[in-house]
């Protein structure tokens, strides 16, 4: 079981929510994340359970982050705009990062969100587990 997150901009939610319809099966028995309102979103039209953090704006993006600080995080599917400006573009630029630091799978488009979610049904991302199992505390 791995933990992961889903992040869309507000002219991206539709095409999370047909993304995440199409792969339901594939995130079913993982532990789910989101920002708020992408959460609302996916719930509403899926049967997946989804711990919701605060709105991204109001600061979700950051409590992602937090998760990604400790090496828990194991998969991001972000959708951005990158066609407008957005009021929280330093948590974004801080919570990419930090995925950057951990070297955690992050998409940030809907082509590179389908090569992840199809390396995660192969199970190419069973090394995260180990990643969990041999962590050392803090
Ligand atoms: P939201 O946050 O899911 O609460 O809309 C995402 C964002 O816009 O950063």
């Amino acid at each position: 079981m791995l933990n992961i997150a889903f992040i869309a901009h507000d002219r991206k939610k539709d095409e999370m929510v047909n993304f995440i319809t199409a792969y339901e099966p594939v995130f079913e028995g993982h532990k789910l994340y989101s920002t708020g309102t992408t959460g609302k979103r996916i719930m509403d039209n899926t049967k997946l359970e989804i711990h919701r953090f605060m709105s991204g704006p109001l600061g979700g993006d950051q409590q992602i982050g937090a998760m990604v600080a400790e090496n828990k995080m194991d998969l991001i599917i972000f959708l951005r705009d990158p066609l407008m400006a957005q009021p929280h573009e330093p948590d974004i630029i801080a919570l990419l990062r930090l995925c950057d630091v951990q070297g955690i799978p992050v998409a940030t488009n809907i082509a590179t969100a389908e090569l992840l979610v199809r390396a995660l049904d192969r199970g190419d991302f069973a090394w995260r587990e180990l990643v969990h199992k041999y962590k050392p505390e803090a």
